[in-house]
């Protein structure tokens, strides 16, 4: 008998996984497609190991994929990131504040607003602001506090790039800067997992077939319960018996598999919970073209990426580069073909004008127009409290995990965070 079958073979799935096989438990993962990573995959392109557009650890060391795999034993080794960059409205290129010294010396901000930057990152640092602030958005914010200027771009950046949420008529500022407290407070933004995150991928499945077993292309069709508790799951025709199940997937993909019993308040929930979205462009370069190691953002389009390989060689094949970009952007629009194939257009030019060497360099690219980045889009109407419950009511034994349930963070870090979110509320239930 299989003690937790996991739906889902994404980052997500396989951490809560080898978290219960730790614990001594049998799990059964069931992934539909032919490779594990869901979101997180990992491909070889012409001897370039590619993630499914820019992916980042945030806070490094202290963050939750950290803390799982040091409960498996595993230390991740980090490649920090380097200055951070931006190509700001006037055309210039300055350097991003993220540290300390950073704020004081960039030409992002003029005396003045470094004065009041100093003072606004001294109170998100310290968490001086109320609770209220998560429904409220980060442009009521700013105009209410009359943030003006640079100040007013790097705000609407950092919601940009930590939100995934440009929109910040939306984006909710008490969870953005419950975020940059965090970033402040550890003093680490994002690092990135030397060599990748396929041996992350591969370590979670090796826990996981200690004594459980990892299937690939089995495609869920749905739950079995008998009365209010849920047995198992169906594998096609197969039944799979299983004492406790998880589903571990975008919550909007979760409704056709809720048993009748979940009360429909919060099947809309999931149903409802609107991801962000994204233009991913991927660049494999014969030549090296940038020194570049930090982040680098753009103000218009409101977008960043990274010299990947600057920061992690072992990506690209020697003397080559790999570049990475990422533009979040509204999830309704990016299914409109024409709509993104403009966006798109308008974005690389803006990306050759950034890089001039780029366009000459270009050895492959690959273009993603993403419906789905992450799991939820932290605005106001789904700030954590909001979102659903990793224990799923009405049914015993059946759990949620993902980017898109009620856990801290914002961006992939909530699917992160809600591992242990997930874990904790079924060792709970036992
Ligand atoms: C461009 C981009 C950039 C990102 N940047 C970052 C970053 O910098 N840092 C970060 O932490 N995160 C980042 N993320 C988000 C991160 O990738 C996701 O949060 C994470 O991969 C979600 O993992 P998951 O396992 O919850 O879901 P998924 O990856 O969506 O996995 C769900 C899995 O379930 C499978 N499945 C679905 N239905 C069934 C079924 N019926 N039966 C069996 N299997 C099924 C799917 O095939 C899939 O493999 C980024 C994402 C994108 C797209």
């Amino acid at each position: 008998m299989v003690n937790t079958i996991i739906v889902g073979g994404g980052i997500t799935g396989l951490q809560l996984g080898a978290l219960l096989a730790n614990d001594g438990e049998k799990v059964l993962v069931l992934e539909k497609s032919p490779r594990l990573g869901g979101r997180a995959v990992v491909i070889n392109k012409n001897d370039f190991l590619v993630d499914y557009g820019i992916h980042l650890i945030r806070f490094g060391p202290e963050s939750s994929i950290s803390h799982t795999c040091r409960q498996l034993g595993h230390e991740i080794e980090y490649a920090p990131l380097g200055t951070s960059w931006v190509l700001d409205e006037d055309g210039k290129i300055k350097v991003f504040p993220t540290g300390k010294k950073a704020f004081l010396t960039s030409r992002f901000f003029t005396t003045r607003e470094k004065i009041k930057a100093a003072q606004l990152i001294g109170k998100i640092r310290r968490g001086a602001f109320s609770e209220e602030l998560k429904e409220k958005s980060v442009k009521q914010w700013l105009d209410e506090n009359n943030v003006k200027g640079g100040l007013r771009r790097y705000f609407h950046l950092v919601s940009a790039s930590m939100m995934v949420c440009p929109f910040i008529e939306r984006a909710s500022v008490g969870e953005m800067f419950a975020n940059m407290q965090k970033v402040l407070q550890s003093g680490i933004s994002v690092m990135y997992p030397r060599g990748g995150w396929q041996p992350l991928i591969e370590l979670f499945k090796n826990k996981i077939e200690e004594q459980g077993e990892v299937r690939l292309k089995s495609t869920v069709t749905r739950l079995n319960t008998e009365g209010n508790k849920v047995t198992g799951v169906y594998v096609e025709d197969e039944f799979i018996p299983g004492e406790k199940v998880v589903l571990s997937m975008p919550s909007f993909e979760l409704p056709s598999y809720l048993p009748d019993r979940v009360p429909n308040e919060y099947v809309e929930k999931c149903k409802h919970n609107n991801p962000t979205a994204g233009i991913v462009l991927d660049y494999g370069l014969k030549e090296k073209i940038s020194d570049l190691d930090g982040l680098c953002y753009m103000y218009e389009p409101k977008s960043f990426g990274m010299f990947t390989s600057n920061i992690d060689p072992s990506l690209a094949p020697e003397g080559k580069q790999l570049l990475t970009w990422l533009q979040p952007v509204d999830n309704k629009k990016v299914k409109e073909k024409q709509w993104a194939k403009k966006q798109h257009q308008y974005l690389e030019n803006k990306l050759f004008n950034f890089f001039p060497r780029l366009e000459n360099a270009i050895e492959w690219q690959r273009t993603l127009y993403l419906p789905v980045v992450d799991g939820t889009e932290v605005n106001v109407n789904q700030i954590k409290e909001k979102r659903p419950s990793a224990e799923v009511p009405g049914v015993d034994n059946l759990f949620l995990v993902g980017d898109s349930i009620s856990a801290p963070g914002a961006g992939g870090d909530v699917g992160h965070e809600a591992v242990h979110v997930t874990h904790e509320t079924i060792k709970k239930s036992q």
